[in-house]
């Protein structure tokens, strides 16, 4: 408990703590009327006791003495009232008066013999005693209050303020306009020390953590007015006031980086914690609370991932984010086999089924698809690609390869390779394992291969192609035309398709010289002996223009969009029985 005060008492963040648990005082106007109405009812309780007079009520001579109980219940309301609606201070207000009261009563009776006055006395005696009782269990109450409030607002583990209590804090500071710098801080390997101590030694290392930087809080010797909060688990954010400069603020996060870094002893073991750092800036990089935690958040995993040990928010993290949430959502599928295959068919130019191309799909949380175009290149970078290309192979493989024994199609699978996959010593291995396995017939493989694997390491690649094409497999050269395409290297390269990219496909009926390219593409394949396919046909024009050109293939969704393998498996069991 007594950690809690010394994070809470510093930085103005007592204001906050008040507000959020809940001591807002009513206006003091109704403090002023409630005493006001006190004293006029007094007074008008002490001279209607003495007046001797009557008035006519409702046509009825009434005595002026008979209002005197009625004056006296008013006071005795507005003490109430001052003890239930302003707690301590109006209590001892309250108290103080009804003593006074007490006090000119006794004076009236002893002095004035004014035996009139001594109900009035026990009035007040009573009312002393009634406010004692509302008072007390006013206090109850508040204490109960106070305590579930705090709890609120409070993470139970490190006793620091919690989530709430930070965006309360961001809020506030956001609506006031104020100048700030939001840190976030993730502990480095943490898991193994709950992993190997067990979680209890990981909880008491991380209470001593919060009580260090709740103390280098509360000594304010960073130099900045700062606030500390626990955001759950091994997640901690830092609110900086009161700084000029960048420097001002790497300087206050260093500060809690040397309180964090010292030696931690505990049960006699030795612990040396570090961490990363991210932070952004209100108003300079975001105008509201949640989208400043989030930034901060994206500069700390971009200290994670450059092993930097602060990082300032910049826009480009937030690619950097997006990606390493698609890079998560790959290693997931793979991990749980989620990730599947759809098949786009292709067919001939008289629009028989020639085979299908293995498309990579990568479901999202919401059942949604991410695109390949989305998802292929960050698996790539992030070396999964291998894994990707060989779980779409096996899988369409083993689920085409007992298609065609089952209705005996002669039919074609073209599975894409990247680059980097074709590169690796173990891959044509790999071809031969998952033909063996599946029962593929290796004749119907087609292995798209895009041109920049002849422009990079063209002999490697070459070799590797070679050896391919030896195992009795196909090739072909996808997105062709998009690369620095070269005759010399089309010459050498033993390719058995050439897929005309779908951009000039898109671009072929606007204007002649395009058709011309296609046209010059599709001549140029013929005499090298290559069969060309071509890629994203959509139009009924586009058909007839690669017709007249003698293109021998089409894929694209004039006649087919990639299929979901039930939907493939009956589109070759319509074809077969025609
Ligand atoms: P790609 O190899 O050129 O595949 C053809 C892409 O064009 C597919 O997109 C397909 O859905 C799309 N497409 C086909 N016909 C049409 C059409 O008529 N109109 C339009 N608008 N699009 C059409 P997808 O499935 O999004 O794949 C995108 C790229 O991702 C592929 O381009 C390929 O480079 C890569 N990819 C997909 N699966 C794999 C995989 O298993 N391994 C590797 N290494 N790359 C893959
Ligand atoms: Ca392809
Ligand atoms: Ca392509």
């Amino acid at each position: 408990m007594k950690r809690d005060k010394t994070v809470i008492n510093h930085n103005g963040a007592e204001k906050l703590m008040d507000r959020l648990s809940g001591k807002h005082f009513p206006s003091m106007a109704g403090f002023v009327l409630l005493l006001l109405l006190y004293i006029a009812a007094y007074v008008f309780t002490a001279r209607s006791s003495r007046a001797q007079g009557v008035l006519m009520l409702f046509g009825h001579p009434t005595p002026i003495a008979s209002f005197t109980g009625v004056f006296s219940t008013l006071g005795n309301f507005c003490i109430i009232f001052l003890v239930v609606f302003y707690g301590k201070p109006g209590f001892f207000t309250a108290v103080g008066l009804l003593l006074v009261q007490l006090s000119l009563l006794l004076v009236q009776i002893i002095k004035e013999h004014n035996m009139a006055a001594t109900p009035g006395m026990f009035s007040a005696l009573f009312t002393i005693l009634v406010t004692l009782l509302f008072y007390n269990n006013y206090l109850k109450t508040q204490k109960y209050q106070d305590r579930l409030r705090k709890q609120a607002i409070t993470d139970r583990l490190t006793g620091l303020p919690n989530r709430f209590a930070c965006s309360e804090l961001i809020n506030g500071l956001v609506e006031r306009r104020e100048r700030f710098a939001v840190v976030s801080i993730d502990l480095n390997h943490f898991k193994t020390i709950n992993n190997t101590m067990g979680r209890a030694t990981g909880n008491k290392v991380l209470a001593e953590i919060a009580r260090r930087w709740a103390q280098a809080v509360n000594t304010g010797a960073s130099g900045t007015r700062d606030f500390i909060a626990c955001q759950g688990g091994v997640e901690f954010a830092l609110v900086i006031q009161g700084y000029q400069t960048d420097a001002e603020i790497r300087r206050s996060i260093q500060y809690y980086n040397a309180a964090l870094e010292q030696k931690l002893t505990l049960d006699d073991c030795d612990y040396y914690i570090t961490a990363r750092y991210g932070y952004a800036e209100y108003p300079i990089d975001a105008d509201n609370g949640d989208t400043l935690l989030s930034y901060a958040f994206a500069a700390m995993y971009e200290a994670k991932r450059t092993a930097a040990q602060i990082c300032r928010f910049s826009p480009d993290m937030l690619q950097t984010e997006q990606t390493l949430e698609i890079e998560r959502k790959i290693r997931q599928a793979l991990d749980n086999n989620t990730l599947c295959f759809y098949l786009q068919p292709q067919f001939d130019i008289l629009h028989r089924l020639r085979g299908f191309e293995a498309l990579a799909r990568l479901k999202d949380e919401d059942g949604s698809f991410i695109s390949p175009a989305q998802f292929i290149p960050v698996a790539e970078k992030a070396g999964l690609i291998d894994s990707v290309d060989r779980r779409v192979f096996r899988d369409s493989a083993l689920f085409l390869g007992e298609l065609i024994r089952r209705t005996g199609a002669d039919l074609t699978l073209s599975v894409n390779v990247s680059a980097r996959h074709l590169m690796r010593n173990d891959f044509l291995d790999e071809v031969r394992d998952i033909v063996n396995t599946c029962g593929f017939p290796v004749k119907d493989l087609e292995i798209e291969i895009t041109e920049s694997v002849m422009i990079d390491s063209a002999e490697e690649a070459l070799n590797c192609i070679n050896a391919i094409k030896q195992m009795g497999a196909k090739i072909a050269l996808d997105d062709f035309g998009t690369g620095y395409s070269s005759l010399s290297y089309l010459n050498a390269f033993p390719a058995d398709i050439l897929k005309v990219d779908k951009s000039f496909i898109d671009k072929m009926n606007t204007s002649d010289s395009s058709k011309q390219y296609v046209a010059a593409i599709i001549s140029i394949g013929h005499i090298m002996n290559f069969d060309v396919i071509s890629e994203g046909v959509e139009e009924p024009e586009q058909l007839d223009t690669l017709r007249s050109i003698g293109c021998d293939y089409i894929q694209g969704y004039i006649w087919g969009r990639p299929l979901p393998p039930e939907e493939a498996e009956a589109l070759v069991l319509r074809s077969v029985a025609a």
